[in-house]
Parts: C-alpha cells; sequence; structure tokens
C-alpha cells in the first residue's frame, strides 16, 4: 500500500506537462512524471519516494510515436518495452528488452521510466548509447534533440521540470552486427548480476555495461583495449578490465570478485561472437 495521497493530472500537450509541473513544484507538491507508473508503486510503497503529484505523460502524442522512415527510427517515451519489441523497429534494443523483468512487467515498464529510473540498471540505455542515438527533451524553453553520449553520464541528466519525448536512432546504426548478454545469479528474470552489450562497427568492438558498478556506462578507453589485435585475447580483455576506475558493486547478487570473473567470461563470448561472425 501506498502510505500518502497524491493528485493526479493527465496533461495532453507538452506544454501543459512542462507549464503544469512548475505550477506544481512552486506550491511545494514535488511533482514526478509518470509513465510506466512501477516505481511509484515499488519505492512509493517502502517510502523510498514520495509525491504530492504525478503527471501522467502517456497521453502526450509525441510521446507515443514509433515510426521508422527513410533514415531513422523514433521510439516515443511512454511506449512500453513489449509495445517497443513488437514492433521489430530496433533489433538491437529488442535484445536488450526482451531480458528485462518478465512479460508482464514489461506490459507496464516503459522506455522512458526505464531510460530515467531510480534503480541503477536502467539497462535499455545500452544499446541507445552504442549507436550514437539522440534524445529529445521536453524544456520550458522548448524541445531540444541532443546526443544522449552528451546528455547520459551515470544517469539521464535532465533539468530540473524537463522531460524525455522521444529516442531517435539513425537506420545504419540499427543495422549494424550487436549482441547482449545477461548474466543473472539466478532464475531467468530479474535484475541482471551484470548485462554487456556490443556492437560491431567498421570493423571495432564498441561495449557498454549495466550491473557492475552503481550505474551503466561505456567506456572509450575499455574499448580501445579490447580493440588492440597486437596482443593476445586474453591480453585485450585483462587491459580492458584494468581500465574500469569505478567502485564494482559488491552486494546480496554477487560480490565484486564474482562479478569480475562473470565480466571476463562474458567479454570472452563476445570477441568470440563479434569476431567471427559478420551477423549475430
Ligand atoms: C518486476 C520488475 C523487474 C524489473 N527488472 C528490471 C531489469 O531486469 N532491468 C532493468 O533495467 N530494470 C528493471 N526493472 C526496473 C524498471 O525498468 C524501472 O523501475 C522503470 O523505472 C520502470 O519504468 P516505468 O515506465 O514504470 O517508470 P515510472 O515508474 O513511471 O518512472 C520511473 C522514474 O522515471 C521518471 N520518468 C518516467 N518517465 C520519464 C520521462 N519520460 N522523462 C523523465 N522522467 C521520467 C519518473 O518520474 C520516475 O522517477 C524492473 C522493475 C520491475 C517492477
Amino acid at each position: 500500500m501506498i502510505s500518502f495521497d497524491f493528485e493526479y493530472f493527465k496533461p495532453t500537450s507538452i506544454k501543459e506537462a512542462i507549464r503544469l509541473y512548475h505550477e506544481l513544484d512552486e506550491q511545494g507538491k514535488k511533482p514526478m512524471y509518470f509513465s510506466g507508473g512501477t516505481e511509484l508503486i515499488t519505492l512509493g510503497r517502502v517510502n523510498q519516494l514520495e509525491t504530492k503529484a504525478v503527471i501522467d505523460i502517456k497521453s502526450i502524442p509525441e510521446c507515443l510515436v514509433l515510426k521508422k522512415d527513410a533514415t531513422r527510427v523514433t521510439l516515443g517515451a511512454v511506449q512500453s518495452l513489449n509495445k517497443i519489441r513488437e514492433q521489430k523497429l530496433f533489433p538491437f534494443l529488442d535484445k536488450v528488452i526482451v531480458e528485462i523483468a518478465d512479460h508482464t512487467a514489461r506490459n507496464k515498464i516503459t522506455l522512458g521510466g526505464n531510460l530515467c529510473a531510480n534503480i541503477i540498471y536502467r539497462e535499455t540505455i545500452l544499446p541507445l548509447l552504442l549507436t550514437n542515438s539522440q534524445v529529445v527533451i521536453a524544456s520550458q524553453t522548448g524541445i531540444k534533440e541532443l546526443p544522449i553520449t552528451e546528455v547520459f553520464n551515470q544517469t539521464l541528466k535532465l533539468e530540473k521540470g524537463e522531460f524525455l519525448v522521444q529516442t531517435i536512432t539513425e537506420n545504419k546504426e540499427i543495422d549494424l552486427p550487436s549482441l547482449s548478454v545477461k548474466k543473472r545469479r539466478q532464475w531467468d528474470v530479474g535484475y541482471p548480476l551484470i548485462t554487456v552489450a556490443a556492437l560491431l562497427k567498421k570493423g571495432k568492438i564498441k561495449v557498454a555495461i549495466s550491473g557492475l558498478c552503481e550505474f551503466p556506462f561505456r567506456d572509450p578507453q575499455i574499448e580501445e583495449c579490447l580493440n588492440n589485435q597486437q596482443v593476445s585475447k586474453e591480453s585485450r580483455i585483462k587491459e580492458a578490465m584494468d581500465q574500469i576506475s569505478h567502485p564494482i558493486l559488491d552486494d546480496v547478487h554477487g560480490s565484486a570478485e564474482y562479478r569480475l570473473f562473470v565480466l571476463k567470461n562474458t567479454l570472452e563470448d563476445i570477441l568470440d561472437a563479434l569476431e567471427g561472425a559478420k551477423h549475430v
């Protein structure tokens, strides 16, 4: 049960949502945007999140767009993970989505909710980081379209009152060979011990990782080591892992040592798969 009362608003335009946010904020209601709403239930129930007003953005047309045109794929932030996967517009993203939670939860969890989640995994960011995707953000001064690599640093860096409207990815990035490997401690669904997503572009492997540290990340230095063909595969992986500059998670799901062991094996599998095959 959620132990606090809150007001519920469902604007039908970006302008109205932004106006509402700032009005409610001025009234001290700590407004939050609401997409799939699963975090309000899971975190609200245990008092890790509290608000006096939620702004449901699911009726804003721009947030519902799902389309592929001649050059790019646009995904609306309020679409559920299942709906996005059913459209088959972005196979690399679909490979990540199918491993998140279970089918029932994916009917609720949305792309924007996962990307802006308070929980640390935010796995849908991985393919977006590797494909140089753009994010469309609504703010008080209008709409802006920015490279995701500029906006994402551990979390999506949105200013107060801003919200994510869409992601945009070029078709030429979407067709590249890719794979995503998710390792869990147990069960077939749920949070990752680690997830590594990888893409092969112009003969170079790019990787992004979730579950290893307190946030998902991509690191060019790790990629440089992995692509160094001058040394053995074992050395490439060791040198890549030596570049990890953030503390490794050490929790009930797995010790830091175990996570690094799993990462090493996963990177081996990824190099074998992407260097051995033209299409994965
Ligand atoms: C059973 C279960 C299993 C899960 N397993 C995984 C997993 O394996 N991997 C994983 O990565 N995650 C997993 N999750 C976490 C889930 O992806 C996140 O909790 C996500 O936030 C839920 O999406 P939502 O659409 O319900 O978001 P909401 O609850 O609506 O929102 C989450 C947060 O994001 C903000 N927000 C939502 N949309 C926007 C937007 N467009 N712009 C700006 N801010 C926004 C909200 O204000 C809120 O702070 C799991 C969750 C559940 C319930």
